[in-house]
């Protein structure tokens, strides 16, 4: 579920609350949490200050000199960070809620900052890492991840959109959108809610869409961002989209409720083994093909 506005919170109250602090101790619940290059462990950290917190799409990464730590909080992870001295911060998967008591059974770290403050990372299902390596390598080890543009860095112009999704050109939309190597960011929900933005289907392929739509996709997702990162990311529930009809998000997590831009039956389907919301007036199913391709049903079947 954390997708980047959920990772981006995280990284802005690291940064506006954690840095330039020391780290004072710490407690590994779940040692499985950290991969550690060799000779590297966290009983390095305390005594060490966090000089830089930084992100790419969902990787998120915490620098103390002379080492860094890279987190992914996959599915289910969560950060939350308290303390008397820090208005403190809660960002990621919505269980357990924000202000459970900490720690919580699912919490597979705590680190101790100055003074008295504690970041917690908690996971209900275990899938989230922290890989330490040494800060020089940090750089090379992100470059290896082969991470497309960042949704909100100033590299993500509509060119590069145009020329990644050009080399997936027989791909489906939403798959296309969830491959980090296409762009850096976007997951189940925000992919859904880019395509209803830009008004496409979600099997549409990457070679049909017109100029039009590649511009009104792009735009679709940066007004997504727009909304979704200054909330923290959208308030979804077990599945279930929070706020009321016509509030952000729009279609994800609202199966059977009325599409705010049409007023028809928004409507759930898998894509990819993903569930998919959609508005099926204002994102018809695909009726074109790539050119040069046979639009046959075997071919529909194997896309
Ligand atoms: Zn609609």
């Amino acid at each position: 579920m954390p997708e980047l506005p959920e990772v981006e919170a995280a990284r802005r109250g690291i940064a506006e609350q954690l840095t330039g602090r020391a780290v004072t101790g710490l407690e590994l619940y779940r040692p499985r949490l950290v991969q550690a290059a060799p000779g590297l462990s966290l009983d390095l950290l305390p005594g060490r200050r966090l000089l830089e917190v930084g992100r790419q799409g969902k990787y998120l990464w915490l620098v103390f000199e002379p080492l860094a730590a890279v987190v992914h909080l996959k599915l289910t992870g969560q950060l939350v960070a308290r303390g008397d001295a820090i208005p403190g911060f809660a960002a990621g998967h919505p269980v357990p809620p924000y202000d459970a008591p900490l720690p919580h059974k699912s919490t597979a770290l705590r680190l101790d900052f100055e003074p008295d403050i504690q970041l917690y990372l908690t996971d209900v299902r275990h899938f989230a890492r922290v890989w330490l390596l040494p800060a020089d390598d940090l750089m090379r080890y992100v470059e290896q991840l082969i991470l497309g543009p960042d949704l909100l860095s100033p590299d993500f112009t509509f060119e590069a959109f145009r020329q990644r999704l050009e080399r997936r050109r027989s791909g489906r939309l939403k798959p296309t959108l969830l491959d980090q190597s296409v762009v850096a960011g976007i997951g189940n929900i925000y992919a859904d809610e880019s395509l209803w933005q830009a008004r496409l289907h979600p099997e549409q392929v990457v070679g049909t869409l017109s100029e039009n739509d590649l511009v009104r996709l792009y735009e679709g997702i940066k007004e997504t961002m727009r909304l979704a990162v200054p909330m923290g990311g959208a308030r979804i529930l077990h599945g279930k989209a929070v706020p009321p009809v016509g509030e952000f998000p729009f279609v994800h997590g609202r199966e059977g409720q009325p599409c705010p831009r049409c007023g028809t039956t928004i409507v759930k389907l898998q894509v990819n083994g993903r569930g998919t919301y959609l508005c099926p007036r204002c994102q018809p199913a695909p009726v074109s093909w790539p050119r040069g391709t046979v639009a046959t049903g075997r071919l529909a079947a194997r896309e």
